[in-house]
């Protein structure tokens, strides 16, 4: 069990699709707990494995009414939309207003390769759709309206961690905020 470097916007592991897990072994159950464990120590809502630079289709998440990890998952979004901010560990500091579906039904597998399901709306579903597409090589800005994706387009440019990470950088500080996630990226 350890904590892990979080790789940030700019790094090509976040938008490549990541792989299928196929060998539900020991690795995959330390792959979980390193995520969970780097999630809790940035701290923030959610966490994929690219985010930790591994390839597949692995996440965590950590929200009040919450917890687990899901993999290899498929979505099944509902037509209606919720409002909300919406932030990520890769793009420390950023928030955006972040359109997504209200309701969201997951289904994957756990560590030991059951089938299950995890059922959630508001943002539970906001949890489910953003770790999900990260497995997808999706980043939460490619979701924004034009005009905000510009602006954080121009704010990513701006910020002293894009393009400027050093070795040292490996927990960068960045301010929390009074959003839906309770102040966590996910
Ligand atoms: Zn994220």
């Amino acid at each position: 069990m350890s904590i892990q470097e979080i790789r940030l916007f700019g790094d090509p592991v976040l938008t490549t699709p990541a792989s299928p897990v196929t060998t539900f072994d020991k690795e995959l159950r330390n792959l979980v707990k390193d995520l969970t464990e780097t999630m809790l120590d940035a701290p923030g809502a959610g966490l994929a494995a690219p985010q930790i630079g591994v390839s597949l289709q692995v996440f965590v998440w950590n929200i009040e009414e919450s917890d687990g990890h899901l993999i290899n998952p498929t979505l099944d979004l509902s037509a209606d939309l919720q409002d909300g901010e919406e932030g990520c560990l890769s793009f420390p500091g950023l928030t955006y207003e972040t359109p997504r579906a209200f309701r969201a039904v997951a289904k994957g597998f756990n560590m030991h390769g059951e089938p299950v399901t995890i059922e959630g709306t508001e943002l539970l579903a906001r949890v489910l759709q953003h770790e999900t597409d990260h497995l997808n090589g999706i980043v939460f800005i490619d979701r924004l309206l034009l005009e905000e994706r510009k602006l954080a387009m121009a704010d990513i440019r701006n910020s002293d961690w894009f393009g400027e990470r050093t070795p040292e950088q490996v927990a960068p500080i960045f301010k929390l905020s009074p959003h839906p996630t309770n102040g966590r990226a996910l």
